[in-house]
């Protein structure tokens, strides 16, 4: 209402200022406020009231926190899904909303015109271009990128979860799934920003990230073809200035029920990759990014479709807190298969590539869940103190061999070594540059996931 006021002329602002406002403004703002002003408190030396309001503070918070606890799964889902309520129930969110709209409109005026160029010292160690087409030896890159939603990482069959969630992937090989990965955040519109961000996690500020280029800013202008495909609710900033295909509504996404299916972005892919052999056109390094919908909380149960129901019976209201913690652990696993199932058909439409491309799939989860430990659902926390389950995230990579990245387990770095390291989000963006045989300065002696070895 406050944007609403000052955006609009003044005869429709004059509307808002009607005669009942002053009236109320005046019985039940001025009148209170004059009479409470005219209380007389009994003043108390600094260190007295310093005292008081310490322990009148510190039992407020007990009181909430006892209060709260029993209900953790009821406000969880409630607050999340009626996000406004936390501001009607709040008397101070005019204040907040005055102060609010002063400090974005400061932050919009200090942000820069143009953005935080990176990668301004990028350069291309291999090229591949049209003149070598004939030299087998060096063929162009094609990568398709999962970005994973919602997932956490003890979920996963391949990781040694009690239940198969990864059937079809169990059943590919050159399949690396790594045991220790962690999250830049907790949430998408932290962490999907930071995963191409050329920030570490300890860098990282989300309120830049968008005036920053990012690598896939770098990989464009290197002159890789990079198309990001999205069936989550955006991008987040990180594909403005790449090419950008909406899979939310049946407009692109042919497979949509109760709503659009991850599966759909698999739609029309031939025409995202030239195949030099069948199409006589030049084949280009070309990154295919691809946002999923996933394990998008709390409604695990529309996120697959009924033959992927494998563990039964399923929580079927976004209201966790109606359903006992089982349900909604057999909702969360029957989404994750879904999930597999969508992997393993990527890299089935990945491997008629392989003769013109070297080929490669990675999948990497934006941050976990909470699904009922210690009475916490859903994602969000502060990093300090959110659970593993939160941050802890799958990445699974299928490289087959002859693709040129080094799965042998000689070396240390290697695919086969390197799924029992230590490894993050902070991984994504030098592994990105290494691929496609770009190096700059920024990235230089940064980790990746995988070495590549031509
Ligand atoms: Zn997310």
């Amino acid at each position: 209402m406050l944007i609403n006021g000052l955006q609009t002329d003044q005869a429709e602002a004059m509307g808002l200022m009607a005669p009942s406002l002053f009236i109320r403004l005046f019985l039940l703002g001025i009148v209170p406020a004059f009479m409470i002003g005219n209380i007389r408190i009994k003043r108390l030396s600094w260190q007295q009231a310093t005292l008081q309001k310490s322990v009148t503070l510190l039992l407020s918070i007990v009181l909430i926190a006892v209060c709260l606890m029993p209900f953790g799964d009821q406000y969880a889902s409630f607050f999340r899904q009626h996000k406004i309520v936390r501001s009607y129930v709040n008397p101070i969110t005019p204040v907040y909303s005055v102060i609010k709209l002063g400090t974005d409109y400061i932050a919009e005026r200090r942000r820069p015109d143009t953005l935080i160029p990176h990668g301004t010292d990028a350069k291309r160690s291999i090229t591949f271009n049209t003149s070598n087409t004939s030299n087998s030896a060096v063929k162009p890159k094609l990568m398709v990128f999962v970005v994973g939603e919602t997932v956490r990482a003890d979920h996963i069959g391949l990781n040694g979860y009690a239940r198969n969630t990864t059937p079809l992937l169990s059943k590919q090989s050159n399949i690396y799934s790594f045991k220790d990965a962690s999250s830049c955040g907790t949430s998408t519109a932290y962490s999907v920003p930071c995963m191409f961000s050329y920030a570490n996690r300890r860098t990282y500020n989300p309120d830049s990230a968008s005036y920053n280029e990012n690598v896939l800013d770098t990989l464009h202008k290197q002159g890789v073809n990079v198309v990001w495909r999205d069936n989550n609710s955006s991008a987040k900033g990180v594909a403005d200035r790449v090419t950008f295909e909406d899979y939310k509504t049946a407009v692109l996404n042919p497979d949509c029920d109760i709503e659009c299916r991850d599966i759909g972005m698999l739609d029309g892919f031939y025409k995202l990759v030239k195949s030099g052999s069948s199409q006589k056109e030049t084949p280009k390094d070309t990154l295919i990014l691809l946002h999923q919908m996933g394990n998008h909380g709390p409604a695990y149960f529309k996120r697959y479709p009924k033959d992927f129901a494998e563990y039964q019976p399923v929580c079927m209201t976004n209201e966790l807190s109606k359903c006992d913690n089982q349900s909604v652990i057999n909702g969360y696993d029957n989404a994750i298969r879904y999930t597999d199932y969508f992997l393993n058909s990527v890299i089935d439409t990945l491997k008629p590539y392989e003769q013109d491309y070297e080929v490669v799939m990675v999948y990497i989860s934006d941050h976990g869940e909470s699904l009922g430990e210690n009475n916490i659902y859903l994602h969000g926390l502060p990093y300090a103190i959110a659970p593993n389950a939160q941050k802890h995230v799958p990445v699974i990579i299928w490289s087959p061999t002859g693709n040129g990245i080094d799965s042998s387990t000689i070396a240390n770095s290697s695919l086969a070594n390197m799924i029992d390291q230590p490894v993050s989000h902070d991984f994504i963006t030098p592994t990105l540059l290494q691929f496609f045989g770009i190096t700059t300065d920024e990235t230089k002696a940064a980790p990746t996931f995988f070495k590549v070895t031509n």
